[in-house]
């Protein structure tokens, strides 16, 4: 294990060195533990940055540590303790005084007698609230797609995979929605990728504003092409959704004259897909996976442009070994 400095050792060659100033002006939180894991110093950073006064922290400092994590942290403490570690570096959340909670990192050292034992163990708290903040928003921006604001293909294969185990799960039915806009390709040529940018943006936010039970997720699957899964949704239910779906999208309006069949105005088209799982739950064919509903919802959709679009076609996609 590595020795550390003693306070000795740093003052032999610097005997001006105020550790004890080093300490209580650092903006990091200076904690020492007793080899049981009592709190035997904090110094006075604790208040900046939490709110809370030395002897409330000596008093409750495990109150401090949010419930959720407080397992992990002794967990760690123990390895320390027992000589396992000879430090280790965690985030966790800890409680300010308002009781908001406050992101931090520690990084916990073992501290060591000159025999070697081990006395206790110093932890150094520094606030990482900002950087997880700016952790989330990139994590957000990883999930969605930048030009309509929608979940993006990556986030929306989670999501129905994710739906796919609840639904087998509780034997709930479970829909999705592919939609294409029609002759998409000549609106862009005919009026410019801008036009065409902004009508994947009003047909996004149409979507995502008629899609309003919680658990529905709209995404842009890809190009010009969404994708919307409806968790607990009957088959009828779904059809009924696309069709109105299909019908608010000729009324936005908007002009693509490369469209002359469905009145030179952008439309699209619709493939539902819903599972049905046996009755009999002995039944249930395990080998069937989410990426099933969507490859029975694309050729349901490939059916819709078969037909000679701005229509939606349906199937049911049946779950059992003995389909
Ligand atoms: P269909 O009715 O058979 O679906 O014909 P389509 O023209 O819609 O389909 P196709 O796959 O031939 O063309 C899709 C077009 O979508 C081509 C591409 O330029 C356009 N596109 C894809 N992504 C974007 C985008 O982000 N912005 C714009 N403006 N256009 C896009
Ligand atoms: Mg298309
Ligand atoms: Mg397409």
């Amino acid at each position: 294990m590595a020795q550390r400095q003693s306070y000795e050792d740093g003052a032999k060659q610097s005997p001006d060195v105020d550790f004890r100033a080093l300490i209580e002006c650092s903006s990091d939180v200076i904690l020492q533990f007793s080899r049981e894991l009592q709190l035997v110093y904090v110094s006075p950073s604790v208040t900046d940055m939490l709110g809370w006064s030395q002897s409330e922290v000596y008093d409750n400092w495990i109150d401090v540590i949010c419930d959720a994590d407080r397992e992990k942290l002794f967990a760690s403490g123990r390895k320390l303790a027992n000589g396992v570690s000879g430090s280790d570096r965690l985030s966790f959340q800890v409680t300010r005084k308002d009781g908001a909670l406050v992101w931090v990192e520690g990084a916990s050292h073992v501290l060591q007698n000159g025999d070697e034992a081990i006395r206790g163990i110093v932890v150094t708290l520094r606030d990482i609230s900002v950087q997880k903040d700016l952790e989330e928003k990139l994590e957000e921006l990883a999930r969605t797609d930048s030009l309509t604001g929608l979940a993006n293909r990556r986030t929306f294969d989670e999501i129905l995979q994710r739906e796919w185990a609840i639904a087998r799960r509780e034997g709930h039915p479970l829909s999705l929605i592919k939609a294409d806009l029609d002759h998409f390709k000549k609106l862009n040529d005919q009026y410019g990728h801008h036009s065409g940018d902004e009508c994947l943006q009003a047909i996004g936010q149409l979507l995502s504003t008629t899609a309003r039970r919680p658990a529905d997720v709209v995404a842009r699957y890809g190009g010009e092409e969404f994708a919307l899964v409806l968790p607990n949704t009957h088959a009828q239910g779904a059809q009924t959704l696309a069709a109105y779906l299909q019908k608010a999208v000729e009324d936005l309006n908007i002009p693509n004259e490369g469209n002359p069949d469905h009145g030179a105005r952008v439309t699209a088209s619709f493939g539902v897909a819903t599972i049905r799982w046996p009755s009999d739950r002995t039944a249930i064919d395990y080998d069937r996976n989410h990426s099933d509903l969507l490859k029975a919802a694309d050729s349901a959709l490939y059916a819709a442009k078969s037909s000679g679009r701005n229509t939606c076609c349906s199937t049911l996609l049946q779950i059992s070994t003995t389909a």
